[in-house]
C-alpha cells in the first residue's frame, strides 16, 4: 500500500535522507522546507517514484502549520504519516548569554522544536480522525535527540525541547492507540549534517566522535532508515517507543 507522508525539514540533512528512504520504499512524500523552497524542489526532483510534493512554511507559527498540513493533504490527496523532523540548534550557554538573548533563544527553540511538532501532530491527528477511511494505520513519528537525556550545556533549550518532544510522543501514543494510530520517536546522537557540523567541524569534534565506541558520528541515512521503518513497517506494538540512534554513545 502506498502511503502519503509529510516530512518536515526535508530540504536537507536528516529530513532529505528520510524522504529518500520513504520514497525508495514506494511511498509518496511531501518534502517540507522552512524557507528554502528551491532546495526542497531539488530533493523532490531526485526522489525515486512519482507524485511527490513540496510544501513550505515556518513550523514555529501555528497559522503556517495549518497551511503546511492543508497543502500536503491537497497535494498528496490525503496524509497517513507525519514525520516531525524540522528543528533548530542555537547556542545560548547560561554563563555567557544576556537575559534578553536567553529568553529569546528559549522562546524560538520551544516554538520550532516543540510547539511546532505539537501543532502539526494535532492537525494530522485531526485529519486522520476525520478521514472517511478512518484513522487506523496513521503514524506520528518525531525526531528527538540524545540531548534530552545527556544534557545540552551550550543549547539547554534544545535539550529541553527534545525531552518535551519525547514526552509528547509518549502521551500521544497512549491517547491515539484506541484509534489505531502509532506514535514513536528516535533520539539520535550527533549526525553529519549542517546542524551536526556546527559542532563536529569545531574544536570539540574529535571528542564528540570519541563518545561513540564506533569513533564517529552518524550518517543521515542511519537515522533515516530507523525513521523509515517506524513510519511504515514497524509493528504497531512499538508505539510509545523512543529509539536511541547514537552508536552506543549514551546508554540509558
Ligand atoms: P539541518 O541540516 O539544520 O536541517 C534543518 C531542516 O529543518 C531544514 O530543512 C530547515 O529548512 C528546517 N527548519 C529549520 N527551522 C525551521 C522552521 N522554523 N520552520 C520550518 N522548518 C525549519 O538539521 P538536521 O541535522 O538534518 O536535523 C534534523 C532533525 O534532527 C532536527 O530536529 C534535529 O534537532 C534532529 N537531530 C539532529 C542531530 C544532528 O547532529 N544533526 C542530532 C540529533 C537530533 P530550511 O533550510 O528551509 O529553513
Amino acid at each position: 500500500m502506498t502511503l502519503s507522508i509529510l516530512i518536515t525539514g526535508a530540504s536537507r540533512g536528516i529530513g532529505a535522507a528520510i524522504a529518500h528512504d520513504l520514497a525508495g520504499r514506494g511511498h509518496r512524500v511531501a518534502v517540507h522546507a522552512g524557507r528554502d523552497a528551491e532546495a526542497a524542489r531539488a530533493v523532490r526532483d531526485a526522489l525515486p517514484g512519482g507524485g511527490h510534493a513540496v510544501v513550505v512554511g515556518d513550523v514555529g507559527r501555528p497559522d503556517e502549520c495549518r497551511t503546511i498540513v492543508d497543502s500536503s493533504v491537497r497535494e498528496l490527496g490525503g496524509l497517513d504519516v507525519l514525520v516531525n523532523n524540522a528543528g533548530i540548534f542555537e547556542a545560548h550557554p547560561v554563563d555567557a548569554t544576556s537575559f534578553e538573548d536567553w529568553h529569546q533563544a528559549w522562546r524560538h527553540t520551544v516554538d520550532v522544536n516543540l510547539l511546532g511538532p505539537a501543532n502539526l501532530a494535532w492537525l494530522v491527528a485531526r485529519h486522520l480522525l476525520d478521514r472517511p477511511a478512518g484513522p487506523e494505520g496513521g503514524r506520528l513519528i518525531s525526531v528527538g535527540s540524545r540531548g534530552a537525556y545527556r544534557g545540552e550545556p551550550v543549547t539547554p533549550a534544545y535539550g529541553a525541547s527534545k525531552a518535551g518532544l519525547h514526552s509528547m510522543t509518549q502521551s500521544l501514543a497512549v491517547a491515539l492507540a484506541p484509534h489505531g494510530i502509532l506514535a514513536a520517536a528516535v533520539a539520535p546522537g550527533f549526525v553529519e549534517t549542517d546542524m551536526g557540523r556546527t559542532v563536529l567541524d569545531g574544536p570539540d569534534g574529535d571528542a564528540v566522535r570519541a563518545q561513540s565506541p564506533f569513533a564517529r558520528a552518524a550518517t543521515p541515512e542511519e537515522v533515516a532508515r530507523t525513521v523509515g521503518w517506524l513510519a511504515t513497517d514497524a509493528p504497531v506494538w512499538v508505539s510509545g517507543t523512543v529509539i536511541d540512534v547514537n552508536g552506543a554513545s549514551y546508554l540509558r
